[in-house]
């Protein structure tokens, strides 16, 4: 069972609890000086005591003095000196006594001490050790001792009363004097230890007070260092213990381990925190679920699209390759037919009708060729088989293949050196082929052509490029050029179906790579494309 203050200590804030920490040292500093100045004052009361003894004594001495002097004299005036050296005792005498009346008057207690010859500045301290310590051992033998001193005192008194009624009868007896003046010895002879053992007292009790005082000090010092050290420490502690557990968690939840929670020690700002954290952490995580469910729900969605995709893309490509190769026969029937419409009728017709037959002969011819092209570009990737391919080899190919066009329009290609690579070497060598034959189909009419092959390592892939100092091409149709049967002039200004870059769209895209294309109208194009790294 945990005491009502700890539970209080440990979930009040950080603020209260050095507040705290720091009242209690105020308070046990306030402690220890209090302890000081009272025993500075116990003690210089003592001191004013000893004092006040020796002017006790100086004036008992001095007093007897006085009264041998006047048993020799018969002065009146030395008589008077003795009854007032005695009024010092009697004063202190006279303190005592009131202060000894359960309900004292302190203006006689005072009056007392000050014909005592006591330092005023020292009397109200001397009256208040009296009062508070009269029961103590050692102020109790003090007091004792005075009461003895005084006791004999009043002997002293009546010595000096007797002497003074026999000098004063006008026919004083020597041997009465003499008689009167044996009997102060014997006084004084019992009042040494009185005096000492008054001294001794008081001398025994400020030596006790000492120790007792510095013990005392000393235990309360020592008490404000154990209880400041102790709250600061507990207090630290108890910071450190809950920032490493938030610290822990707060780890653990960086990671994406929610199990951790921060445990909560105290119910201050860093329980409050603990508690709040964990509230953010746990709220964290419920986002994160759903995320997760939106992102896995997504990525299914994904992955379905393109499934059906890539198997609607495999169906058109089935269609087109089914569509191309069965049209080929009925297509290659029609045109023989036409020739021989034409080769059987020709003349014998009228003119309109061998016009007919001769549209009718190109638009099947061009048509085969339609035709040819789409199955070649349904056929590309579908037996393809890749392997270490020397792309300096490839390109001297197909320059071999070019040769005769080369020739015809002087054309000139310079190949910076080119990689080896793992690519479809057919595939390869007809998108090759396809760049340079458009560099050299797409020429100015007044200049030859000029073709730059080249390739650069970039990001992990090769970029490969084929420029030329051709017609160039509009910025508007930089794009459109890549598409299937698009072209951007009539097949009268160049020859050509317009499947030629679809071709090698399709060729990059096998080795997952892009194609695009940069030019300037007048001044030629460059082609570029890259190849990937993961075919095996
Ligand atoms: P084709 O060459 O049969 O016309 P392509 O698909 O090869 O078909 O090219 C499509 C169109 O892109 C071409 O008709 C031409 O207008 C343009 N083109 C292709 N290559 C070049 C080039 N090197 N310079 C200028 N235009 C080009």
């Amino acid at each position: 069972m945990k005491l009502p203050f700890f539970k209080w200590y440990r979930n009040v804030s950080i603020a209260k609890k050095l507040y705290f920490t720091v009242g209690i040292m105020a308070l046990l500093i306030a402690v220890e000086l209090f302890v000081l100045i009272f025993s500075i004052h116990t003690l210089s009361s003592v001191r004013a005591y000893v004092n006040g003894e020796g002017l006790w004594s100086k004036a008992q001495k001095d007093g007897i003095y006085q009264l041998l002097k006047y048993a020799r004299t018969h002065d009146e005036a030395d008589y008077i000196k003795f009854r007032d050296f005695l009024k010092v005792n009697l004063g202190d005498h006279k303190t005592r006594m009131e202060l000894s009346k359960p309900h004292p008057d302190m203006a006689i207690a005072r009056q007392g001490f000050i014909e005592g010859k006591n330092h005023p500045d020292d009397i109200d301290g001397m009256i208040h050790l009296l009062q508070r310590f009269h029961n103590e051992e050692h102020i109790s033998k003090a007091i004792a001792a005075w009461q003895g001193a005084d006791s004999i005192l009043s002997g002293f008194v009546d010595i000096g009363e007797q002497l003074h009624a026999v000098i004063s009868s006008g026919h004083p007896s020597q041997q009465r004097i003499n008689d009167l003046l044996d009997k102060i010895d014997p006084l004084t002879a019992k009042l040494t230890p009185y005096e000492d053992g008054f001294s001794n007292a008081l001398g025994e009790g400020s030596r006790w007070l000492e120790h007792t005082v510095l013990r005392m000090l000393f235990i309360v010092a020592l008490t404000v260092e154990c209880t400041g050290l102790t709250l600061a420490i507990t207090v630290s502690r108890g910071i450190q213990k809950g920032l490493k557990e938030i610290l822990l968690s707060s780890r653990a939840v960086a990671k994406g381990d929610f199990s951790l929670k921060a445990k909560a020690f105290s119910g201050d700002e860093i329980g409050i925190l603990a508690r709040d954290f964990n509230k953010m952490a746990a709220e964290l995580e419920r986002l994160g679920k759903e995320n997760q469910e939106v992102n896995s729900s997504l990525e299914r969605k994904v992955h379905q699209r393109t499934a059906q995709i890539e198997s609607k893309n495999k169906e058109l490509e089935q269609f087109a390759y089914v569509a191309s190769h069965d049209l080929q026969e009925p297509l290659r029937t029609i045109s023989a037919f036409v020739e021989l419409l034409q080769q059987q009728y020709k003349g014998r017709l009228d003119e309109n009708a061998d016009k007919f037959l001769n549209y009718l002969l190109q638009a099947s011819e061009r048509m085969k060729v339609l035709i040819k092209d789409l199955l070649d570009y349904s056929r590309i990737g579908r037996e393809k088989e890749s392997t270490q391919v020397d792309c300096n080899l490839l390109v001297q190919e197909v320059m071999a293949d070019l040769d005769k066009i080369i020739e015809d329009t002087s054309a000139t290609v310079h190949t910076s050196t080119l990689p080896v690579l793992q690519a479809y070497p057919t595939e390869l060598k007809l998108l090759f082929q396809n760049l340079i034959s458009n560099s050299i189909k797409f020429r100015k009419a007044d200049q030859k052509p000029a073709i730059n092959i080249g390739s650069v390592r970039e990001n992990g892939h090769w970029k490969f490029f084929v420029q030329d100092n051709g017609i160039g091409i509009e910025a508007q149709f930089l794009e459109r050029i890549f598409i299937i049967f698009q072209r951007l002039h009539t097949r009268s200004e160049y020859d050509g179906s317009g499947i030629g870059l679809a071709h090698c769209k399709k060729i990059v895209e096998l080795h997952g790579g892009r194609i695009w294309a940069e030019s300037t109208p007048g001044e030629g194009s460059r082609f570029f494309f890259t190849i990937g790294n993961e075919l095996t």
